[in-house]
């Protein structure tokens, strides 16, 4: 890399005419002079300065924009940008869009308000439209500012067109919440919610951290309201909102919370308060309205099997009807791959066996290729394989997140399923919010996980006896959540909990 800019300067040297003077320099690493970052000045310039600079510099073509990129990533004074600015609008009688937009930007960065409506006027005044990342900015810059108004209308136009994120809704809110519009600011979210776009924390965390004065018993049911849609679509807060939200319980007028952070037991209670977390088990009744569904809409679905054909999955159907249910079915092709170095069928093989001396009965969906000998899939292995476990070799084509959900969930609400993936994508083919949670709380009760690997060591992270989900009673809230310093992977669940009690 180093060599590369280093042979990158000395061509543009060498094209300007420009005599290496500091050889010795050079070869000690040094940079040379003419390929150092460009000079900033460090107070406002006249355009004879300006002028001077851009002469002096190495660089002539786009040097404005490189002038206005560093400027943003050293953060430059303003006063020192609208010399520069002024210098532009002299040299070339306009300032550009492109130019404008990135003055902008630092205006934003800066959080200079009074700035932004400036620019904002001159560039309504100069352009008919602008572009999201123009919007988005005049959103967030406005939003902090006494003309906040105007950057509901931004995101209004911006809806319109189709183009609103989840980050200009959150910079709405903020700032809805911040001049004390708290009905905005849930109309808002409600429309958030409607699109099923998941408010940024940032806006979240305004939303609780508001002034007492604008908290009335509808705002809290309000924010209660936060917390039921955190249990539904099973969503963790991260520590800084968690810690937001335990704040705003403990000052909640004339109740007595008080929050504690906390982890729950393998026995599934509360080490700080004992109470016991709900079951990761789903009752009878549950189960049974799951997997009509999952039958129905996954099975069945027109979608699901576009890559499979009738005959693949009537040959399946038989297979697995045909037999007795299982205990764990392995996702052949994910296990094996979880050491990408080793040899895919002996992985794949160390793990099933392993399964298998707890006399789990066992089925192992894989591909029609690992049948083809060949380095990485031994034919003795899969020989093996066949004879601790049912194997069905699947078309190479084929999605088999189906096809192991249905072993799974047609063998009894016992079986579990050993997969690194998500089966995130099937969410869609659930009917309603309520099959979706049950689908979901199935997954976090049945998904085998294996953190890591290596041969001869297997080992799954046991499924939990309780829900990680957000919970309460009348008197209590435990709503897990992630801490800034752990990194979680999506099948994991976090560890840690906030346990909100209310004292009588
Ligand atoms: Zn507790």
């Amino acid at each position: 890399m180093g060599t590369s800019v280093f042979a990158a300067g000395s061509a543009k040297r060498r094209s300007l005419g420009i005599k290496d003077e500091e050889p010795r320099s050079t070869k000690q690493g040094f940079t040379p002079l003419n390929t150092m970052p460009l000079t900033l000045p460090t107070e406002p310039l006249g355009s004879d300065g300006w002028s001077q600079l851009k002469e002096k510099s190495n660089c002539q073509t786009r040097y404005e924009d490189r002038v206005l990129e560093g400027m943003l990533k050293m953060n430059t004074d303003l006063e020192i940008a609208k010399s520069f600015l002024s210098f532009v609008a002299e040299k070339d009688g306009d300032i550009s869009y492109r130019f404008l937009v990135k003055y902008l930007v630092l205006c934003v960065q800066q959080n200079q308000g009074a700035e932004v409506c400036d620019v904002y006027d001159i560039m309504r005044m100069k352009f008919q439209s602008f572009d999201t990342g123009a919007s988005s900015l005049f959103i967030r810059g406005l939003g902090k500012t006494d003309r906040w108004r105007e950057s509901i209308a931004i995101l209004e136009t911006m809806r319109k067109g189709g183009s609103v994120s989840a980050r200009n809704y959150a910079d709405c809110v903020k700032a809805a919440i911040g001049h004390q519009e708290r009905a905005l600011a849930f109309t808002l979210y409600d429309e958030m919610v409607q699109n099923k776009m998941l408010l940024p924390e940032d806006a979240l965390q305004s939303l609780f951290d508001a002034s007492q004065d604008l908290q009335d018993d509808d705002y809290r049911r309000r924010l209660i309201s936060i917390l039921s849609y955190f249990r539904e679509n099973q969503i963790y807060p991260g520590e800084v909102l968690m810690k937001s939200i335990k704040s705003w319980f403990e000052s909640i007028p004339n109740e007595f919370w008080r929050g504690k952070l906390t982890k729950v037991t393998n026995g599934g209670h509360c080490q700080a308060c004992n109470e016991q977390i709900e079951s990761i088990h789903l009752t009878p009744e549950e189960y049974s309205i799951l997997k009509k569904a999952v039958i129905d809409g996954i099975i069945k679905g027109e979608d699901t099997f576009r890559k499979t054909t009738p005959q693949e999955l009537q040959a399946f159907l038989q297979f697995v009807n045909s037999r007795p249910p299982y205990d764990i079915v392995v996702d052949g092709l994910n296990v094996a791959y979880n050491s990408k170095k080793g040899i895919f069928s002996q992985t794949l093989l160390d793990v099933v066996s392993c399964l298998k001396a707890g006399r789990k009965r066992i089925l192992v969906l894989g591909r029609k290729h690992m049948l083809v000998h060949s380095k990485k899939w031994v034919k003795q292995d899969i020989q093996r394989l066949q004879e601790y476990a049912d194997c069905f070799f699947l078309d190479n084509i084929s999605l088999d997140d189906p096809f192991l959900l249905y072993a799974s969930i047609n063998s009894g609400n016992h079986c579990c399923f050993l997969t690194q993936d998500l089966l995130r994508d099937h969410k869609a083919c659930l009917p309603d919010a309520e099959i979706q949670r049950l689908f979901f709380k199935w997954q976090r009760g049945h998904q085998l996980v294996m953190p890591f690997y290596s041969p001869g060591n297997v080992r799954l992270q046991p499924v939990l006896s309780y829900d990680t989900i957000v919970q309460s009673t009348d008197t209590s809230y435990h709503i897990p959540y992630d801490r800034t310093d752990v990194v979680r992977t999506s099948f994991e669940v976090p560890k840690t909990w906030l346990c909100l009690k209310k004292e009588q």
